[in-house]
């Protein structure tokens, strides 16, 4: 397969979804990303690596950092799932409603509750933004990579949702460190700013069952298998069924408008335009991974 042309081909094939959508607004760093932006990567397990458009540039990686915090907790073993479930949540990623129903255990760990109690279980080790930089420049070759400081700052000053989660966790019993402090680590890692290539290469042990691109194992195949099962499910908002139906891969998205997506044995893909639809995935980007599934006949399916 040429994927150098089949991507030029899904750039032309989208680019009327470019620029379609709301970017986040949220926060003022985020909401002056210039919406027209698209750029995809495919990194595949052999090594190749192939993009098109702003495939290099880097963006704010928000909830896709949600997969590598929870592969480096489960690389250190698995008792994140005494403390977050593993079911879709079908209310939005902040909501504190089910919480109370489920005593303080997050429904699945890609929501923002669930995403708290991972930091925090990473954070026995050491800093979590901290030990997950240091895996993403590793595996992407990119050591330059950091955390954006404005976007940072800005998500600290807007964190009171963030904030009130953690507390009524902390209630339960359901948090091991002092909550400004695990806020402050899950800031960080939102904040992290990557590119298509970055993420691509970053995510390729998922597409390899477990294997880090030096070829030492982060996760067994277990453990690979079942953060591809929980990406699947509820990787992307409220809406994995639609993304289930149309892309048929284990994915995650971010409210920067990114996505990143596992083809197991294959490849991973990384797609981004900062337009988001009203469940907050990529416009563009969702079809974009519409098109490569289409088009290549490679999903899960
Ligand atoms: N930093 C954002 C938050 O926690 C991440 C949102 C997202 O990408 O889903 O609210």
């Amino acid at each position: 397969m040429d994927l150098a042309a089949l991507l030029d081909r899904i750039a032309d094939d989208v680019a009327s979804d470019v620029g379609r959508g709301a970017v986040a607004d949220y926060i003022p760093a985020l909401a002056r990303v210039e919406p027209r932006r698209f750029g995809m990567a495919v990194a595949e397990v052999d090594g190749g690596l192939h993009g098109v458009g702003d495939w290099r540039h880097p963006f704010s990686v928000q909830s896709m950092s949600k997969v590598f915090t929870l592969a480096l907790t489960l690389s250190r073993g698995d008792g994140v799932w005494a403390r977050v479930g593993r079911e879709p949540s079908g209310d939005p990623f902040n909501s504190l409603v089910q919480l109370e129903h489920e005593d303080g255990i997050p429904r699945n760990p890609f929501i923002n509750a669930g995403a708290l109690v991972v930091t925090d279980e990473l954070a026995r080790h050491g800093d979590a933004a901290e030990a997950l930089l240091a895996f993403l420049r590793e595996e992407s070759g990119r050591p330059e990579i950091d955390v954006d400081a404005e976007v940072a700052a800005s998500e600290a000053g807007h964190a009171d949702r963030n904030r009130a989660l953690a507390y009524f966790m902390a209630s339960y019993g359901n948090m091991r460190h002092p909550v400004p402090s695990v806020l402050d680590q899950y800031v960080r890692q939102c904040s992290i700013a990557m590119s298509c290539a970055d993420v691509a290469r970053s995510a390729l042990f998922l597409a390899r069952h477990g294997v880090r691109n030096d070829g030492s194992r982060l996760l067994g195949l277990s453990a690979a298998k079942r953060i591809n099962a929980v990406m699947l499910t509820c990787g992307t908002y409220d809406a994995a069924g639609e993304f289930a139906y149309r892309v048929g891969l284990p994915g995650k998205s971010g409210v920067g408008g990114g996505i990143v997506a596992i083809v197991p044995g294959r490849c991973a893909v990384c797609v981004w335009s900062p337009g988001l639809d009203a469940r907050g995935n990529s416009v563009a980007g969702v079809a974009a991974l519409d098109r490569f599934t289409t088009l290549t006949g490679w999903s899960v399916f």
